[in-house]
């Protein structure tokens, strides 16, 4: 994709309405919810190994949760328990065990894994030999691809030196960690407070242990945050130089979230001024020679995601972006989300209840939604838009057996305004998003969400569903 990219506000604030992230199509508010219909849990060990005799060569991304910190960050948006107990984590990891065990009988641990995810929550609330005993009972089932992805998520807080030593002996090869934003007062009223020595000690201590990639998560539109301020937190990014950036828009859901409402919302940026920081921090980055990959994330030139990116092989699942091709992804874990066999699934997410049904019976899964193959196309169109920036109508028509421009009329009427406005430029043989395009992109991709359509035709907006495009 391309850099250079100019943002202009009026646009900006025209587009900035409620989104999915497609990280799956459909998203896990629009998984069946007729009894009748619905996945049946008990179908997922026959899922898994279905898989595993079907596409026995494929290789398989493989995420595990991880719950626990120590405190509770006010704008979290994940699913975690505040524990530091250290009983309380062994009792999970015998859960995961037995989950584990559950799937070893499937079959489906003789596939290769690529993508190898540790997220949470902070994994590194872990002890030493927890986190070997976590690895290690993956890692005797399940066998690791040469070259492959092997990631973790750390809060600087409480990761020692030591323990980031003994992920890179086990094998893990990039990191990723929240800096949010290095001001004070932002931090303060974030209850999140991590100085740059801190962050700047541990990116230290992950390079000279050999991690190949150090990735940094910022988010703006929290409460005391101001244009300069942010300006400081992303020059002082840009002198660490992560091989990648994520750039998040805070997710304000405080009906999903209720510690959210502790912020002082007050105190946030307006409209306007979020605009403003959002704009700035794209054209810092930019300047500094970051490749845009779109959406919210940024990386090195040399970075493989942006090789993917320049070469069109850029892909996205429950992890985000990847340059891993194949979609099947296991997850362990409470609250973990997969997608095997055409069907997203997903464990209890209640930590409790986890422990209890995966130490009782191995397997924790509790909804899911098997893909018809119309989910399965829009899917496709909307994880090429996302990923690459452009959609091949040829492709499509030749990988699903239908005639673009008849099967999406209705979509590509819609889209006009979009291209008018300067987002997508519809050609005949493809739709390509543009510069702003790529910075709206989730603007784009709306229109062949065929649920969400279905949504505001019952007269919801989504405002109390999906996050803020911008
Ligand atoms: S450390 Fe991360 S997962 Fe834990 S509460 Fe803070 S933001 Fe949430």
């Amino acid at each position: 994709m391309s850099a250079r990219i100019e943002v202009p506000k009026e646009l900006l604030k025209r587009y900035a309405t409620s989104a999915p992230r497609y990280t799956s199509y459909p998203t896990a508010v629009d998984w069946e919810k007729d009894p009748d219909k619905a996945f049946d849990p008990a179908d997922y060990p026959k899922r898994l190994a279905a898989a595993a005799d079907a596409r026995p060569e494929e290789a398989l991304s493989l995420y595990t949760h991880v719950p626990f910190c120590a405190e509770l960050c006010l704008f979290c948006g994940c699913n975690v328990q505040i524990s530091r107990s250290d009983e309380r984590r062994e009792r999970y990891l015998d859960a995961v065990e037995s989950e584990l065990a559950a799937v070893e009988a499937t079959g489906i641990h003789r596939r290769e894994v690529k993508q190898f995810h540790w997220g949470g929550g902070t994994p590194t609330s872990l002890t030493l030999p927890q986190l070997e005993r976590l690895f290690r009972s993956i890692t005797d089932r399940f066998r690791i691809a040469d070259g492959a992805e092997v990631s973790i998520e750390v809060d600087p807080r409480v990761t020692t030196h030591e323990q980031v030593h003994l992920l890179s002996d086990l094998g893990f090869n990039r990191i990723s960690m929240g800096i949010q934003d290095f001001e004070p007062d932002v931090q303060k009223a974030i209850k999140r407070v991590q100085s740059e020595e801190m962050t700047r000690g541990l990116i230290d201590a992950a390079r000279q242990s050999g991690m190949e990639s150090v990735n940094v998560d910022l988010i703006y539109g929290l409460p005391h945050q101001t244009r300069a301020g942010f300006a400081r937190t992303v020059e002082t990014v840009l002198d660490i130089a992560p091989e990648r950036v994520a750039l998040f828009h805070y997710a304000h859901v405080p009906w999903m979230k209720r510690h959210q409402n502790a912020m002082d919302i007050d105190a946030m940026p307006g409209a306007e001024e979020k605009l403003d920081i959002f704009a700035d921090a794209i054209a810092a980055f930019d300047r500094a020679g970051y490749v845009y990959l779109g959406l919210d994330h940024f990386a090195l030139p040399g970075d493989e995601l942006s090789r993917a990116a320049a070469e069109g092989t850029l892909h996205r699942n429950f992890m985000g972006y990847t340059t891993q091709r194949g979609r099947e992804m296991l997850s362990l874990g409470v609250s973990s989300i997969g997608e095997i066999d055409g069907t997203y699934v997903q464990n209890i997410p209640n930590e409790p209840e986890y422990v209890a049904m995966a130490t009782g019976g191995g397997f924790a899964a509790h909804r899911g939604h098997t893909m018809s193959a119309e989910d399965k196309l829009r899917r496709d169109v909307i994880l090429e838009l996302m990923c690459n920036g452009r959609i091949d109508k040829r492709s499509v028509e030749a990988n699903h057996g239908i005639v673009f421009d008849e099967t999406f009329a209705f979509e590509l009427k819609e889209l006009e305004t979009p291209a008018a406005d300067g987002l997508v430029e519809l050609l005949p043989d493809e739709l390509r998003l543009t510069g702003i395009g790529q910075v709206l992109m989730r603007n784009v991709a709306v229109v062949f969400d065929r649920y969400l359509r279905e949504r505001k035709a019952r007269g919801e907006n989504g405002q109390q569903t999906f996050s803020k495009t911008l």
